[in-house]
């Protein structure tokens, strides 16, 4: 008996949980894959982390100026 194993991922576009055996793995839909190649094209996809909440998410890089003020 030989299971199958099924790899679970969140589609980069919506967020949607899509599997691997899925045919537009990893998105969930041809229309999200679609949308994905466009951001490259465009060179829009790192702008694209600004249309969802952040809030979560670590920002890397951020530049912090009241450094030294903290421990004046
Ligand atoms: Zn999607």
């Amino acid at each position: 008996m030989s299971r199958k194993r099924t790899i679970r991922v969140k589609c980069p576009i919506c967020r949607k949980p899509v599997r691997n055996r899925d045919p537009e793995f990893p998105f969930c839909s041809e229309r999200c894959r679609l949308i994905d190649l466009g951001k490259w094209a465009s060179g829009d996809y790192v702008v694209s982390s600004s249309l969802r909440d952040t809030s979560d998410d670590e920002v890397p890089g951020e530049p912090s100026q009241n450094d030294g003020q903290k421990y004046d």
